[in-house]
Parts: structure tokens; C-alpha cells; sequence
């Protein structure tokens, strides 16, 4: 697929996020990170073409080579994969955190960010399956760690980040991502300013979008199969 063609799938996306946004009743705004990992810096450019502000990377060192590749272009730049220890010290070159994935790595950010008089906004990761391979929060833990979060001088938890199961059927997506906006009202409960939704990838935006994401997740439809 070429990259001359992602302005054409915007677009097309776009139409399908609206309907699902009307038959899902949630009435949110949604946002499109353009999910460029495996791609060139031309991946980039053809996103901010297509009039794209935000890209999603999951490995630190790629997103900022990237992001000085394309410095001019102004995204908003998001870390979807695991942050290690070692690379806390670049999260002043992401805008959002999606996946702020265990207790450890929270500590970590926060006093990284208290240390430099910063507050970072992350997302709370929220393994609703279950999965074993997957990051993230479990549900249960969700309530005592939002309250203990809420006196995190350095983090702004803005909302939650989940990952559906590889082949889920349409029910499971459905309740994998009302459970992760229930995660989202469970913030909210515990004081911290949770309105945004990540959820939905290119195989299953629509269900997400119809349940209430707010930023949708997107490589494979805009760019093609990664190799
Ligand atoms: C790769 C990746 C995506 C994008 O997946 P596609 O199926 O290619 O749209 C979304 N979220 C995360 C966390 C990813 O690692």
C-alpha cells in the first residue's frame, strides 16, 4: 500500500468513526494515532499529510529518531509499548504515556517528574482479559492503585489504555471495552481527570469507537502490513 494513499483511508476511516460514534451514543470526539512503528520517518509525513496530529510508537528509541526525523511537522507524539526503566529520562519528548502498565513503572515516572518540577499525563494500562502476555493493570488491583495514584504529585492519569484479545469475537471486544470505560469511571471516582478512552487497533476501531474510545490506535490500516 502506498503512502500516498493514507490521505484516501483518513478519510474513509474518519466516515467509519462517525457512524460508529452515532450508533454508539457516547457522543465523544476521537482522535487517530497514526501508529508508525516498523515504518520510516515517511510514514510520519504521509500521517501529517493526511491531516493527522498524533502518532503512537511502542519503542522509545525508534519514536525518537523518528520524532527528530520529522521535528518540523509539530505531532503530538504518544509511547504505546512498555517503558523500561532506563528510558524514563525521554518521556519529556512524548506528550502522553498510554502505557503506564504496573505499579513499578508508575512510581518511576512519577518521581522522574517530580524530580524535574514536572507533571507527566499518562494513561492507565488495563488488562481486562486477563492474558498472561499482556501488560497492565488487572481490574481488581484498579480501585486501591487509582487511590494511591491520586497522590502522585508528578503524573496527570488521564484516563485508561486497553489492548483487546488477538481474535476476539464481537461480544468479547464489546466487553473488553465497556469494562476499560468502567476502569476510566473508577478514576474518575478516586479524583483524577479521566476523559480519555485508548482503545481500538486497525482490526477492531469500529466496536471500540461504537463503546467510547477517544483515541483509536492505527498502523496496519493507514500503512499497510508491517514486515
Ligand atoms: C502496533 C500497535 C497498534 C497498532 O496495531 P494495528 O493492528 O497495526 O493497527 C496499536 N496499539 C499498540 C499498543 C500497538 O503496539
Amino acid at each position: 500500500m502506498p503512502f500516498s494513499d493514507v490521505p484516501r483511508r483518513v478519510d474513509e476511516i474518519r466516515g467509519r468513526i462517525a457512524a460508529a460514534v452515532s450508533r454508539g451514543g457516547h457522543g465523544q470526539l476521537v482522535r487517530i494515532v497514526a501508529v508508525t512503528k516498523t515504518h520510516g520517518p515517511d510514514a510520519v509525513v504521509a500521517a501529517h499529510a493526511a491531516g493527522l496530529e498524533d502518532v503512537g510508537e511502542n519503542r522509545v528509541q525508534e519514536a525518537l529518531e523518528k520524532r527528530e526525523a520529522t521535528r518540523e511537522l509539530q505531532m503530538r507524539w504518544h509511547l504505546i509499548g512498555h517503558l523500561q526503566r532506563n528510558k524514563i529520562r525521554f518521556l519529556d519528548q512524548f506528550d502522553l504515556v498510554h502505557s503506564m502498565d504496573r505499579a513499578r513503572v508508575a512510581d518511576a515516572i512519577d518521581d522522574w517528574a517530580r524530580d524535574g518540577d514536572r507533571r507527566t499525563d499518562v494513561l492507565m494500562q488495563v488488562n481486562v482479559s486477563g492474558e498472561t502476555t499482556k501488560g497492565g493493570f488487572d481490574v481488581d488491583s484498579l480501585p486501591a492503585e487509582a487511590d494511591r495514584l491520586a497522590g502522585a504529585a508528578g503524573l496527570r492519569v488521564i484516563g485508561v489504555m486497553t489492548m483487546a484479545p488477538w481474535g476476539a469475537s464481537e461480544q468479547e471486544l464489546r466487553d473488553v471495552f465497556s469494562a476499560a470505560r468502567g476502569a476510566r469511571d473508577v478514576l474518575r471516582a478516586a479524583g483524577h481527570p479521566a476523559d480519555e478512552l485508548s482503545m481500538g487497533m486497525s482490526g477492531d476501531y469500529e466496536v471500540a469507537v461504537e463503546e467510547g474510545a477517544t483515541l483509536v490506535r492505527l498502523g496496519t490500516i493507514l500503512f499497510g502490513a508491517r514486515t
